[in-house]
């Protein structure tokens, strides 16, 4: 079959590899229909993610048909249409039982790796290095899906892919964001990052009752699908972040603030952006976080920081003292995906939320390559790419 594989730092090429296979009795193949990049395939990209081979298939969030399933898989048969969830969950664990599917303990076959740079090991992940189980990922023809009786949704109705494909990932994480902000009716949030997981994120608050909902980014035309959205905008290149925030909430700032931007933050400011570029290079920190900074700098006494912008070790200049003092409560995970399945397909049937109004650009899944390149450089007005294998 052809895959999208990663070869090194800014490198992918689309190549024939080896067809997937039943390989535990709780296993499914799944030929892929259609598939996104996500902002989080940027940071292998780029090369910051630790454990990356040389040859390893990309991808993780995908859907499909099934072709394939194995002997205990009742729940699934030959034929089925699934989205399948990017954390790979077992669904018997303790962390299963209680919902934190991305942090299952017995899907990860290298927790040793993880547990090194991490204390213990999240859940594995599909495409995502090998600390996070170095599973083939799904920018590829088919896939094998572990734990295939508890991941994958059926999608029963005619409801076409662009709709429902964003369950695998970016729409229950843009939403999960939303909900560990615990919104109630009169809440002004905030929102760092204006891609496709932050403008879900704006669109996710609003249906949760948030009063005002307020994107910060520096690309107008996706400051612009988050004002389509219904959000109120900042361009950081143009305002100060800080003083905008003060002056928009009489002086008390959000009552919460979500981090959609992760571990490459762009800084307003020269010196500060050489200053986490060059501990970056030098691996003397892993992020850049200066979102995740000025999000809590930002946050109302008493208010909550949520943070889904993926990270991945350690970080410099963290404003402890910050959170701290003013009794801020900082939440973050990568999404428990199969947790929200259910509640956000039936938000899509009745037509409370359409996702596919984040899609830019559809290229066949040869066209990898080039997508990869667009996406990063925000070229063309580049938003969400799905691919088409
Ligand atoms: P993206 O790269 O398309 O968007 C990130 C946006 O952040 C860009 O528009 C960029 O201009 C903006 N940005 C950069 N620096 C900024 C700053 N200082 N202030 C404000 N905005 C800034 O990515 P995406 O697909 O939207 O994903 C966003 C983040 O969410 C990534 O870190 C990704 O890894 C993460 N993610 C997490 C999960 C999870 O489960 N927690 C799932 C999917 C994605
Ligand atoms: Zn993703
Ligand atoms: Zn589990």
């Amino acid at each position: 079959m052809k895959a999208t594989c990663w070869m090194g730092r800014n490198t992918v090429e689309v190549r024939e590899v080896p067809d997937p296979r039943i390989l535990n009795s709780r296993d499914a193949v799944v030929r892929v229909t259609s598939t996104a990049i996500c902002g989080s395939d940027l940071h292998l990209y780029d090369g910051y993610v630790p454990t990356m081979k040389k040859g390893d298939i990309l991808g993780h969030e995908f859907m499909g048909e099934v072709v394939e399933v194995g002997p205990k898989v009742s729940t699934l048969k030959v034929g089925d249409r699934v989205v399948v969830p990017f954390p790979i969950a077992c669904g018997n664990c303790t962390s299963c039982e209680h919902g934190m599917f991305s942090v299952c303990e017995n899907s990860n076959p290298n927790a040793g790796l993880a547990e090194k740079l991490m204390g213990h090991a999240p859940s594995g992940i599909f495409g995502y290095s090998h600390m996070l189980g170095g599973y083939p990922g799904g920018q590829a023809q088919y896939a094998r899906v572990p734990f295939a009786d508890v991941g994958p949704i059926k999608i029963e109705d005619d409801l076409p892919d662009e709709k429902v494909l964003f369950l695998s990932d970016i729409l229950p994480t843009g939403w999960m964001g939303a909900e560990m902000c615990d919104i109630k009716p009169g809440d002004t949030i905030a929102v760092w990052g204006a891609g496709p997981v932050g403008q879900f994120a704006v669109a996710s608050a609003y249906l949760m009752g948030a009063e005002r909902v307020i994107c910060i980014d520096r690309f107008p035309y996706r400051l612009g699908i988050a004002e389509r959205a219904g959000a109120e905008t900042l361009n950081y290149e143009e305002v100060d972040v800080l003083d905008a925030l003060r002056d928009m909430t009489a002086g008390r700032g959000p009552d919460a603030c979500i981090d959609a931007v992760g571990m490459e933050a762009h800084h307003p400011t020269p010196a500060m952006y050489a200053y986490d570029r060059v501990k970056q290079a030098a691996r003397l920190e892993t992020e850049r976080p200066y979102a995740l900074r000025e999000a809590i700098m930002a946050c109302r006494n008493g208010g909550i920081v949520s943070v889904i912008g993926v990270y991945g070790g350690v970080l410099d200049k963290f404003p402890m003292g910050s959170l701290m003092n003013r009794s801020l409560t900082l939440r973050s995970g990568q999404c428990h995906v199969q947790r929200y399945l259910e509640p956000l397909l039936d938000k899509i049937r009745k037509g409370d939320i359409d996702p596919s109004f984040v899609i830019s650009h559809r290229m066949r899944l040869e066209d990898a390559p080039r997508g990869y390149e667009m996406f990063k450089n925000k070229q063309d007005d580049c938003n969400k790419i799905v691919l088409t294998p």
